[in-house]
């Protein structure tokens, strides 16, 4: 290890090997789709073109994929780049951040900016999931408590899913200031909207909300649900530097309790 004060520009080979060799490509890919062993490697339908029957390959021993149909292919970092939409330094990061590899500061790639505003954005989403949950409980919250015990839902899978009740007007963005977040992060995180008037307005209001985590349990938007007949029935978060629509379309499960799958949602 070099002098800490001193940053690289890029991981090294070596680290960027050790990060590999912690993470299987077939797990990773598992994460994101079906696939099936059939000899010596695993089959799926490609996740980047639309298909019937499964073209895109896997193999284990090589710790690459490859589609026949597309042709697109590469390493566990290359698939996980085109499936996140991020760059090849965010999927080592990630990667990294799964098995537990310390990286090295990399200097300044240009993205400091946006790095911190995502990290604020996760912690608003956080802050929020958790801001709904506690006010289910509220006993201003009638509506979603009998809703909840018509669809019995048991406070298990309230408690794991962080199921959640949005307040009023613009309670959540009241008590987002109070723990210090600046406007810019609470408005980047779609949970928030600034009128014609210059007045700030929770998007979820009255609403019961879910939670959509990542692969890693991190918070990346929600989705909200009216208790009544207004519309619309549903809404979700905008896109925004966490969360993008056609790369979390495979994220519908509760991560933190693997296979744990419940219809929520009609
Ligand atoms: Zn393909």
């Amino acid at each position: 290890m070099k002098e800490s004060g001193e940053k690289m520009q890029r991981y090294s080979d070596e680290i960027i090997d050790e990060v590999r060799q912690n993470n299987d490509i077939v797990d990773i890919i598992s994460q994101y789709m079906h696939l099936k062993r059939s000899g010596r490697n695993f089959f799926g339908l490609c996740p980047f073109h639309n298909e019937k029957s499964p073209s895109f390959s896997v193999s284990p021993d090589k710790q690459i994929f490859h589609c026949f149909g597309c042709g697109v292919g590469g390493n566990v970092f290359t698939f996980l780049s085109k499936i996140e939409g991020i760059n090849f330094i965010e999927a080592v990061q990630m990667l990294a951040e799964r098995s537990n590899i310390q990286l090295p500061t990399l200097d300044n790639n240009g993205d400091t900016a946006k790095e911190l505003l995502k990290s604020k954005v996760y912690k608003v989403n956080e802050y929020a999931a958790e801001f709904y949950h506690q006010n289910l409980y509220n006993p201003e919250s009638k509506i979603a408590q009998e809703y909840i015990k018509k669809r019995k839902l048991t406070n298990e899978t309230l408690k794991s899913f962080k199921i959640g009740f949005s307040g009023k007007f613009d309670e959540l963005y009241q008590n987002l200031k109070k723990q210090g977040f600046e406007e810019k992060e609470i408005l980047e995180s779609g949970l928030v909207n600034r009128n014609d008037n210059g007045r700030y307005i929770d998007r979820y209001r009255n609403r019961l909300m879910f939670p959509i985590y990542d692969t890693r349990g991190k918070v990346i938007a929600f989705g909200g649900r009216v208790l009544d007949d207004s519309k619309p029935k549903y809404i979700n978060s905008p896109e925004n530097v966490v969360y993008s629509k056609g790369r979390n379309l495979f994220r519908t499960k509760c991560c933190k309790k693997g296979g744990h799958q419940t219809n929520l949602n009609s």
